[in-house]
């Protein structure tokens, strides 16, 4: 008996990648009731594809900037709303400020109403670009407040600031999950994410395009395993930061020759100038969710590669 069985949830950016195995998850681990909420904006409906029969799921399409109108019990919110991709966020930018800071809000005072839990989906960004190496959630980040990532970075440390000060001044049972890079089936090939880049190269026999000299490094989590950390940090009673990804950490040079050999294809290597405020370096220490949670990723990277690459191949 998991946790989760019997709980209603409610998943602001249902529609999304990871919102989508959330729910899927939350389903298979029997809860009552999930609804997810989306205004589509990065998100699809195709996603939740397979929930659409299942009696005890729902879906709202509204813009989580205003009030959010759920009925009845709710136990757990959990905010995954907000643009996640460089090249979404660039051009979502307002939208992004918007739901990191209001979105936050509405999704704090939905769970105060219902005595519900509140995730936050934070992220490795809050680090910015790090001078701690792996980054412990200690450590407060270099963090450039007019870059080009600036409308996201800031957007999701003011997300961690007014989820601290709901926590604190009203009482509201929170959790603040960082979340390193993460991927796998349902992203979108068009996100301009370094994963689904590469992969849809390899499948068309393209070029990798490699931003700067490809030795920035990433360290890349199978979004089974994220999702596992967010329920584990739900039902926990941890209300610091928690780091959830996977620590083995990959240049990008590493990373394009094990996407060819996971692909079986693609071109030669290209370099392409290097956006600016791109992070050289991230690892997560995961000492804090491996002792508070018990938590380890246990999908290795060609395992959860050869999973990315089989429903990408499925969708071309
Ligand atoms: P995604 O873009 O696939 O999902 C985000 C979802 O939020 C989308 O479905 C989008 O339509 C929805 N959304 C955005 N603004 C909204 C609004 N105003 N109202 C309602 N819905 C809205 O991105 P993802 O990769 O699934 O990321 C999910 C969450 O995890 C995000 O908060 C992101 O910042 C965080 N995160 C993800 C990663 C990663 O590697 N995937 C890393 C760090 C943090
Ligand atoms: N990247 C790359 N080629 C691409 C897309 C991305 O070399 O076609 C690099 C990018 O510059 C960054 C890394 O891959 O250093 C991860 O990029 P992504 O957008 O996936 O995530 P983030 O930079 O937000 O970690």
């Amino acid at each position: 008996m998991t946790p989760i069985r019997g709980k209603r949830a409610v998943v602001l950016g249902g529609a999304g990648f990871v919102g989508s195995w959330l729910c899927e998850r939350l389903l298979a681990d029997g809860a009552q009731f999930v609804l997810a909420v989306d205004n589509l904006c990065t998100g699809h409906e195709q996603n939740l594809a397979s929930l659409r029969a299942d009696p005890r799921f729902d879906f709202l399409n509204h813009d989580v900037t205003g009030p959010i109108p759920v009925t009845g019990g709710v136990d757990f919110v959990f905010n995954l709303a907000s643009p996640a991709s460089p090249r979404d966020y660039d051009r979502l930018w307002l939208e992004t400020l918007r739901v990191g800071s209001l979105g936050t809000q509405h999704a704090l005072e939905l769970a105060e109403a219902k005595h519900a839990v509140m995730l936050q989906a934070s992220t490795s960004e809050i680090y910015g670009d790090p001078h701690v190496h792996p980054q412990v959630e200690s450590y407060f980040g270099n963090v450039d407040a007019t870059g080009p990532r600036a409308v996201y970075d800031e957007a999701k440390r003011y997300g961690e600031a007014i989820v601290q000060g709901f926590r604190r001044k009203r009482g509201v049972s929170t959790r603040i999950v960082r979340i390193f890079n993460t991927y796998g089936p349902r992203m979108r090939l068009d996100d301009g994410r370094v994963v689904p880049q590469f992969v849809a190269q390899a499948l068309r026999g393209q070029d990798f395009t490699i931003y700067g000299d490809g030795l920035q490094t990433r360290s890349f989590c199978f979004v089974a395993d994220l999702v596992d950390g967010l329920v584990r940090l739900a039902c926990s009673n941890e209300m610091d930061p928690v780091n959830i990804g996977n620590p083995d950490e990959k240049t990008m040079l590493e990373f394009a020759e094990a996407v060819r050999t996971a692909a079986g294809g693609g071109g030669k290597i290209v370099h392409l100038p290097l956006p600016p405020g791109d992070p050289k370096q991230r690892r997560p220490d995961i000492t804090r969710a491996r002792t508070l949670l018990g938590w380890e990723p246990r999908v290795p990277l060609v395992e959860g590669l050869r999973q990315t690459i089989e429903y990408f191949r499925s969708r071309a």
